[in-house]
C-alpha cells in the first residue's frame, strides 16, 4: 500500500486519542489522487486476505462504500465533493435548521428507501449462514445488510426509517412521518428537482424556506430521526453490542469504510491489540492502514462475493470459535 495516511486527508479528523470518545466528527473526503485503481488480477489481490481470514469468526464493519453500488453516495471517499452535515447542536438551536433538515430528509430518505442490496451485502449473509461472519458492524444509516437478511447487525450510527420525539421518547416510522409532511407540503417535490442525494438520507437543497415541518403526534415536541449525527454520541447499548462482536471474532474484516469516524476505528484498533489477524478492502486510504494485516483495493461488489466463494463454513464447535 502507498505511504497515504488518512490523516493526511481529513486533516480535521485529528490524531486519535487514547481515551476517545465516540462523539461523531465530520471529516473532509481525500482527493481523487488518493483512490487506487481496481486490480485486474482479482485472485493475486485478494489471496492474501482469503490466507489472513480462513478458518477465523470474523467481524466485519462496514462503511459507505458498500453501499456506493446500490446507489447510496459515499461522500469520504476519494474526490467525493466536500460537504458540511447539519451538527446536531444546529439542529437542536433554531426551528430554522430544522426545517432546513426536514426539507432535504423529506426528498433524500425516499432515495435511501428505494436503494436496494447488491452483491456485497448478499455475500455477507451467506458468511453469517455459513457461520463464518459472527456479526456486521455498519456506519451505514440504510438498512441495506438487514435488508439482504443479515440477522447480527450493529447500526452504530442509528436507521433512517425510524423518528422518535425527542420530548416524550415516541417512536415512529420515517414512511409515516411522510405522509403528514406530505400532506403539510403539498407539491414540495417540484421545487427540488435537481436535488443532491446525499448519503446521510439528506438532499442538498439551495431554497428550504417555507417548508412545514411536523412535530410530535403525541406530544407536540420536536421529531429527529433515529440516526446519530455529527456531534452526536452512539449510544451506550450499540457500542456494548457491537464490543461484544469483535470479542467474540477471530479477525476482523473492514469493508468499504475509511475509518475516518472514530466510532468504527476503535473496534480496529481494538482487535489488533488483541492478536486478531485485521483485513481492510476498500478503495482509497483508511485510518488503519497501519495497523491492518492485509490491505486489499478492491471494490467490495467484488471483493466479497470472491471470499464468501472460498471462506470455509466454520461451525461453533470449531477450534476459535466461541
Ligand atoms: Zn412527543
Amino acid at each position: 500500500m502507498s505511504g497515504h495516511r488518512v490523516e493526511d486527508f481529513f486533516p480535521t479528523a485529528g490524531p486519535p486519542r487514547p481515551s476517545a470518545s465516540l462523539r461523531v466528527k465530520n471529516v473532509l473526503p481525500p482527493p481523487s489522487s488518493a483512490l487506487a485503481p481496481e486490480p485486474a488480477d482479482l485472485d493475486g489481490a485478494l489471496r492474501p486476505a482469503l490466507a489472513a481470514l480462513a478458518g477465523r469468526p470474523l467481524a466485519v464493519i462496514t462503511g459507505a462504500g458498500i453501499s456506493t453500488d446500490s446507489g447510496i453516495p459515499d461522500y469520504r471517499s476519494p474526490g467525493s465533493p466536500p460537504r458540511t452535515p447539519m451538527t446536531l447542536q444546529q439542529y437542536l438551536s433554531s426551528a430554522r435548521w430544522r426545517q432546513h433538515y426536514w426539507a432535504r430528509n423529506h426528498i433524500g430518505w425516499q432515495h435511501a428507501a428505494r436503494a436496494v442490496p447488491n452483491a456485497g451485502h448478499r455475500a455477507l449473509v451467506e458468511l453469517e449462514v455459513r457461520g463464518v461472519v459472527r456479526g456486521v458492524i455498519t456506519q451505514n444509516i440504510d438498512l441495506l445488510h438487514a435488508r439482504a437478511g443479515s440477522v447480527r447487525v450493529v447500526h452504530l450510527h442509528g436507521r433512517y426509517d425510524v423518528v422518535r420525539c425527542m420530548g416524550c421518547g415516541a417512536r415512529t416510522s420515517r414512511a409515516d412521518l411522510h405522509e403528514r409532511l406530505s400532506a403539510l407540503n403539498p407539491g414540495w417535490r417540484l421545487q427540488v428537482d435537481d436535488a443532491e442525494i446525499a448519503p446521510d438520507a439528506d438532499a442538498a437543497l439551495a431554497a428550504t424556506t417555507g417548508f412545514v415541518v411536523a412535530d410530535c403526534a403525541v406530544c407536540g415536541g420536536v421529531l429527529r430521526t433515529d440516526v446519530v449525527f455529527f456531534g452526536d454520541s452512539v449510544p451506550p447499548a450499540k457500542v456494548d453490542a457491537a464490543r461484544r462482536i469483535v470479542d467474540e471474532a477471530g479477525a476482523v474484516l473492514v469493508a468499504g469504510s475509511s475509518l475516518a469516524v472514530s466510532s468504527a476505528l476503535r473496534w480496529v484498533r481494538r482487535a489488533h491489540r488483541d492478536g486478531k489477524p485485521v483485513v481492510v478492502i476498500t478503495r482509497g486510504p483508511t485510518r488503519a492502514d497501519d495497523i491492518a494485516d492485509v490491505r486489499v483495493a478492491v471494490s467490495t461488489t467484488r471483493a466479497l462475493p470472491w471470499l464468501a466463494e472460498r471462506l470455509p463454513s466454520l461451525s461453533r464447535g470449531d477450534p476459535g470459535v466461541r
